[in-house]
């Protein structure tokens, strides 16, 4: 075989393993579809990684019939997905199937602190690890989720104030300290965004946005594929939209941000009265279950985030808006008067309606994005010949990488 044939050769065989990466697992017509490659010479790679012991092909139902999905080996490697919200931790295990193998997730106090919660994620990924007879020298990386923007380059937080505590920590250089695996850390609407446009409500649409609504409120926007984080980090922080100009006083410095208007506290105070003292997750629960105080204020909510993100969608013209946090759990009450707000804003084109749909992977879309991150990051070397686990080294910690 001539030099150009053979690296041609092997920028496919990497165009295909980097499109199983994504998704998790296709069908070879599928794989076809997605790489632009001939149904001839996917199946010849398909041939060659299995060989190789880089996939697997594992049997499953596609619209009901019997389908062959490549995904990639399992022996690959593990993944760790972190996500450090405002009133709880979840952990869980992956591998390159984008199939989870464990979870678990530990409530957090208020304003926890960075040493302890990062602690607490570390002795608890060993833990699932244990669970499931596997060790730390199988993991491939861990992806940390955090409700803030973070920088890129470095893995700390880019915005002041928004996480109490956390503003000076180097997220990525201690948890590759506890654990000696590379990590990358990242803006949990960004990774909610990254999981639903590779796996979920989002993977039939090249441009999407993810919306986050939770005790605060952001956005992760996907353009051609890939999450468009900006060059701080800050894109998509729609929860620090100025909304009400006698607004109170935000986090981040700013009057009458969004947050302040739907986020956690915002939303329990006007049931005070009525509803007495309520959490955000009791909130959700009685809207649920038909409240109408309850749902009212989550209505709103809808309508006033619509409001925002409908400034959004003009900017990115996204095909699809997912809409993910605690908040979508209430499903059409919430979504309902947003998908209202957004279509009556945005502009209306002839090519396709803008859908607004829930979150896919529910609460779950986040953890799975940190998963996805690792995996995204991490380079499988198909240009060996056999699958050679090597695990050299202590790795070095980095940023979102990617
Ligand atoms: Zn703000």
């Amino acid at each position: 075989m001539s030099g150009s044939q053979s690296s041609l050769r092997e920028a496919n065989r990497a165009l295909i393993v980097e499109t199983v990466k994504r998704h998790g697992g296709l069908t070879q017509v599928e794989l076809a579809a997605a790489t632009g490659l001939s149904a001839a010479t996917v199946s010849t790679i398909v041939k060659e990684l299995l060989g190789g012991g880089f996939v697997d092909i594992q049997v499953t139902t596609r619209s009901g019939r019997r389908a062959q999905l490549v995904t990639l080996a399992r022996r690959v490697g593990l993944a760790v997905g972190i996500q450090v919200g405002h009133r709880h931790l979840r952990v869980v295990l992956g591998d390159f199937t984008h199939e989870v193998v464990a979870d678990q997730t530990l409530p957090l106090p208020t304003d926890h602190r960075s040493d302890t919660t990062l602690d607490r994620a570390a002795l608890l990924v060993i833990e699932l690890l244990e669970r499931v007879g596997s060790s730390i020298d199988e993991v491939v990386g861990i992806g940390i989720g955090v409700p803030a923007p973070v920088d890129e380059g470095t893995g700390m937080l880019s915005v002041r104030g928004l996480m109490r505590g956390w503003d000076e920590v180097h997220i990525a250089h201690v948890m590759a300290k506890r654990l000696a695996r590379p990590v990358y850390v990242d803006n949990d609407a960004n990774l909610g965004a990254l999981a639903e446009s590779a796996v979920g409500a989002a993977r039939e649409y090249r441009d999407s946005v993810y919306v986050r609504a939770s005790y605060g409120t952001g956005a992760g926007i996907v353009i051609n594929g890939n999450v468009h984080r900006g060059f701080a980090g800050t894109a998509g922080e729609i929860g620090h939209v100025p909304v009400d100009p006698q607004g109170d006083i935000c986090r981040c410095g700013s009057r009458g941000c969004l947050d302040t208007v739907v986020g956690a506290r915002a939303l329990v105070e006007p049931l005070r009265a009525s509803h007495g003292n309520l959490t955000l997750r009791d909130v959700v629960q009685r809207a649920n279950a038909g409240d109408p105080g309850c749902a009212q204020v989550i209505q709103d909510a809808g309508s006033s985030i619509g409001a925002v993100v409908s400034a959004l969608a003009m900017a990115v013209n996204p095909q699809c808006i997912v809409v993910g946090g605690e908040l979508a759990e209430t499903g059409e009450v919430l979504l309902a008067p947003m998908r209202d707000a957004i279509r009556r804003r945005v502009l209306l084109n002839q090519i396709a309606p803008l859908e607004v749909v829930p979150a896919e992977l529910g609460s779950a879309a986040e953890v799975m994005g940190a998963l996805g991150l690792v995996l995204q990051s991490t380079d499988v070397d198909v240009t060996r010949d056999e699958l050679v686990e090597d695990h050299d080294g202590p790795a070095l910690a980095s940023g979102a990488g990617g």
